[in-house]
């Protein structure tokens, strides 16, 4: 069993539909796939009929920006929670409005010095998804100033950078609060990612742990390999289930689908645990 929990589509900053990405699932060998869009239950419905389709088995998901009292930005995962519980509903809504807002500020400041307009941004943006700065790394693309995303968060969008601004997000302890609530199966994404800016102490992670975190990403390219031992000890000490997973975003990321695994028995941890909403799977894989 081939099982990656954490891609995403144009619903939030992928670059394929959700369509696609089940397309690409089935293409890659994948068994299951997670969708987790940033804030985002949209694509579920054309993800679960095409992946009926395709012939994997989708796992409803999505990935909730966080940040802590002290600034540190932090990546929740929630597996099969209610989409429409209204308290978690109340939260990514409220998210979501404030990145827009956030989006235009940046592009405010950005086009001071790049020849970047809202325009140019709204283009790389499907109807109603979740606006990130990879949206704005595609227009600096597009308009020639840099080569990649990548190369624009290694530099212009980076979060000291001077175009950088914040939007709101929720306390990762109430993230994860309102998942359980959701009947959610939480588990911290990419823990101990350095590269992309400060990470949590020992005081976030029992906050998150005493509001009910059931696991941690912790076979994601992103952790480097020293902060994988202390995130296992952690995982052993608390019992939280231990993810593996690509974080793919299509042509957005290097990132390829199933690059990291899962095993079976946290699958089947999870479906137990995740009672908000079912895995769904085409006859041929229903055991
Ligand atoms: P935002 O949510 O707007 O703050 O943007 C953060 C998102 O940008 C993350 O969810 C990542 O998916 C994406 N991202 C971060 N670093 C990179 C990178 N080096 N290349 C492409 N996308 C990235
Ligand atoms: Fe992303
Ligand atoms: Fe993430
Ligand atoms: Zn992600």
């Amino acid at each position: 069993m081939r099982i990656d929990l954490h891609a995403h589509s144009n619903v939030s900053d992928g670059t394929e539909t959700p369509a696609q990405v089940m397309a690409s699932a089935a293409r890659a060998g994948l068994d299951v796939i997670a969708l987790t869009d940033h804030d985002s239950t949209d694509g579920w419905e054309e993800a679960s009929r095409t992946a009926l389709k395709c012939g994997v088995a989708l796992v409803p998901g999505m990935e909730i920006s966080c940040r802590t009292a002290e600034g540190i930005s932090v990546h929740l995962l929630s597996y099969l929670h209610d989409p429409s519980h209204a308290g978690l509903l109340e939260e990514i809504t409220k998210a979501k409005a404030a990145r827009l807002t956030r989006a235009e500020r940046m592009v405010t400041l950005l086009a001071e010095d790049y020849p970047l307009s809202w325009d140019d941004v709204i283009h790389h943006v499907a109807p109603g998804a979740t606006l990130g700065r990879p949206h704005i790394a595609d227009a600096l693309v597009a308009a020639g100033v840099v080569a990649d995303r990548s190369e624009a968060f290694a530099s212009i969008l980076t979060s000291h950078s001077r175009y950088f601004v914040q939007h709101y997000a929720p306390d990762p302890a109430l993230a994860v609060e309102l998942v359980r609530a959701a009947g959610g199966v939480p588990v911290f994404a990419h823990p101990v990612a350095s590269a992309r800016g400060r990470i949590v102490g020992e005081r976030t992670y029992r906050e998150m742990i005493d509001a009910g975190l059931l696991g941690l990403e912790i076979e994601h390219r992103d952790n480097p390999e020293e902060g994988r031992d202390f995130l296992r000890g952690l995982a052993a000490e608390h019992e939280l289930l231990v993810t593996g997973s690509s974080d793919y975003h299509g042509a957005g990321k290097p990132n390829r689908l199933g690059e990291n695994l899962t095993a079976p028995e946290v699958l089947a941890r999870i479906e137990d645990l995740g009672t908000g909403t079912p895995i769904v799977r085409p006859p041929s894989r229903r055991p």
